[in-house]
C-alpha cells in the first residue's frame, strides 16, 4: 500500500512556513480548512532556556485530507497537535478549527469543540482507569448529552471497527499496551468527529494492527474528516496525502503537492515518503 494508492489527489492542501501559500489558498474558492494554523509560535521556558517549540508554522488541513507529521524527537510534533486540539494556546499566530479561531472561545465552548469535533489519540492513551473500554469510549458522547444507550451502541461499533469488540467489558489496567492503544483510538473515532489528531498511535501496536488502524484513519479522511498523524514510521506516513517534516519547530519540508494551484490543476497524487 502506498500514499499514492490512497491519496485523495484533488484536495486543496497548503502547508508552509510563510504566509504566501496560505494567501494563495484563500484566493481559491474552496472548502474551509477543518484545521488551520496561521503563523503559530509556541515558546517554552524563559531567557537563555527559551525553546521555540513551534516557530511561525502555517498549515491547513482540508476535509478529506490526511497529513502525516514527522520529525526528530523535540521538533515540536506534540506541541503542534496540542495546539490543534485546543489543549494549548500559541504565543503568536492563530489556530482555527472549522474556520473558528480557538483564541477568545470560552473554556466551555472549547471543551465542547474538543468533545464533539476533535478526536485525539494521546501518546500515552489517557484512558480513565476503573472504567471499562466501552465506558471509556462512550464517555465523550455521554458528556456531550447522548443518551447512555445510544452512546454505548456507538462505543461498541467503534470498538468493533478497531477489532477489539471483545474488550468492551475490560478495564485499562487489565489490558496490554496495544489493547489500550486501540481503545484510545476507538474513543477518538467514536461519534461525528471531523478532526482526528493522533500522536504516534501505532507505537505500541504490532505492524498488522498498525496497518489496520492506519486504514481506519484513511477511511475517515476519505469520508471527509481531516486527519493529522504524528509518526516515526514512513510506511505509515505513506497512507497520508502529504507528509510535513518538522525540525526545531519549523516546517523543513513537505512531500506531496504543496502548491494548491498546482494541486487543483494537475490533481496529482501525494508521493508519501517514498515507501
Ligand atoms: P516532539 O513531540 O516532536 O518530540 P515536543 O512538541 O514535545 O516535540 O517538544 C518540542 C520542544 O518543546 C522540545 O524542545 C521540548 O523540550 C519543548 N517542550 C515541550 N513541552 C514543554 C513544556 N511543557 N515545558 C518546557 N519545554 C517544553
Ligand atoms: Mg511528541
Amino acid at each position: 500500500m502506498s500514499g499514492t494508492t490512497h491519496g485523495k489527489g484533488a484536495n486543496s492542501a497548503n502547508t508552509g512556513t510563510s504566509d504566501g501559500g496560505t494567501e494563495a489558498a484563500r484566493n481559491i474558492a474552496g472548502p474551509t480548512p477543518i484545521l488551520e494554523l496561521r503563523g503559530v509560535t509556541r515558546l517554552h521556558g524563559e531567557g537563555a532556556r527559551e525553546v521555540r517549540a513551534l516557530d511561525d508554522v502555517s498549515l491547513s488541513v482540508y476535509p478529506g485530507e490526511f497529513i502525516a507529521v514527522m520529525g526528530p524527537s523535540g521538533s515540536g510534533k506534540s506541541t503542534l497537535l496540542n495546539l490543534a486540539g485546543g489543549l494549548d494556546s500559541p504565543d503568536a499566530g492563530a489556530v482555527l478549527v472549522e474556520g473558528s479561531p480557538l483564541a477568545g472561545q470560552t473554556t466551555k465552548a472549547l471543551a465542547e469543540l474538543r468533545r464533539r469535533s476533535v478526536g485525539y489519540v494521546f501518546q500515552d492513551f489517557n484512558l480513565l482507569p476503573g472504567l471499562t473500554a466501552a465506558e471509556n469510549v462512550a464517555f465523550p458522547l455521554e458528556l456531550d448529552g447522548w443518551a447512555r444507550r445510544a452512546a454505548f451502541t456507538a462505543a461498541q461499533a467503534a470498538l468493533e471497527e478497531c477489532g477489539i469488540a471483545e474488550l468492551a467489558g475490560r478495564r485499562p489496567e487489565d489490558m496490554s499496551g496495544g489493547q489500550a492503544q486501540r481503545v484510545a483510538i476507538a474513543r477518538a473515532l467514536v461519534g461525528p468527529r471531523t478532526l482526528l489528531l493522533a500522536d504516534e498511535p501505532t507505537g505500541a501496536l504490532d505492524s498488522n494492527t498498525g496497518s489496520a488502524i492506519l486504514e481506519l484513519l484513511r477511511d475517515r479522511a476519505d469520508r471527509g474528516a481531516a486527519v493529522v498523524l504524528v509518526t516515526h514510521e514512513s510506511r505509515f506516513a505513506a497512507w497520508a496525502d502529504h507528509t510535513v517534516y518538522l525540525r526545531d519547530g519549523k516546517i523543513s519540508g513537505v512531500t506531496g503537492p504543496s502548491d494548491p494551484a498546482t494541486l487543483l490543476t494537475t490533481g496529482s497524487n501525494a508521493t508519501g515518503t517514498g515507501a
